[in-house]
């Protein structure tokens, strides 16, 4: 038995899950598409390893963290808990490229050909080819990371170069909005995107990551294959 501190959070977690898993099942029906091809990414940053190890028990084995030195952390604390897929979901800056890519099984912040290549280069050789994924940025919000929408094509072709990559398709967040409804044309856009670039290289770009814990459902009824969800799983964050 793991003790009771990780029975008792994991009873509010559990029923988060179910709400969360059915919610995203009537979205993904409302659009004609099966709930099944929707991966739910459980995202653990600020949240302590028993608490992580809790969500593990409860079937959540996607996990995504947006430092990779919280990643480290936490990924070697919870080596013992069977096979998990940790995603890095916030920005990477070359210097940190070389731990991220033997760390993480799928990247979903790639926006320059810089980090494609040192993300490559830095792949262990024992691993898998890593899964890559091109964040873009719709939002014109300042300092808001990711490549343009002009850049996204350069981008792509940077990581399709790469052997030791495997472009999966494109992420993004939606800007802040006060209703969810509103989020909507960014996500359609990212499809646009996705789709218009898929031609374009002639590549299938499987993957929409897209959607957190205030705007998941509309995202899925646009067609996200991914979505990154923290607060809707764990409840609010406490500060850092
Ligand atoms: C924190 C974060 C999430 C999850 O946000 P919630 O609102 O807690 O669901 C998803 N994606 C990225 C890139 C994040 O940084």
């Amino acid at each position: 038995m793991a003790g009771s501190a990780e029975q008792a959070t994991s009873t509010g977690l559990a029923e988060r899950l179910a709400v969360v898993r059915s919610r995203i099942a009537a979205a993904a029906e409302r659009a004609g598409r099966d709930p099944d091809a929707v991966l739910l990414v459980a995202v653990t940053k600020t949240i302590a390893a028993p608490r992580v190890a809790a969500a593990v028990a409860l079937g959540l084995r996607e996990l995504g963290e947006n430092r990779v030195q919280e990643a480290a952390a936490k990924a070697a604390e919870l080596a013992s808990r069977g096979p998990l897929r940790w995603h890095l979901i916030g920005h990477l800056q070359t210097n940190k490229a070389g731990r991220a890519a033997g760390l993480f099984d799928a990247v979903h912040s790639v926006d320059s050909a810089r980090v494609a290549e040192a993300l490559a280069e830095r792949r262990p050789e024992d691993l898998a080819p890593l899964d890559a994924l091109v964040e873009v940025e719709l939002t014109g919000i300042p300092g808001h990371t990711g490549a343009t929408s002009d850049q996204v094509e350069a981008v792509a072709r940077a990581v399709l170069a790469q052997p030791r990559l495997r472009l999966r398709g494109l992420m993004t967040m939606a800007p802040p909005v006060d209703h969810p409804e509103q989020a909507r044309p960014a996500f359609a856009r990212l499809r646009a995107l996705r789709d218009e670039l898929g031609q374009r290289l002639d590549v299938a770009l499987p993957d929409l990551s897209m959607g957190m814990s205030d705007d998941y459902e509309v995202a899925v009824e646009e067609g996200a294959t991914i979505v990154r969800l923290g607060r809707a799983l764990f409840g609010e964050r406490s500060p850092r």
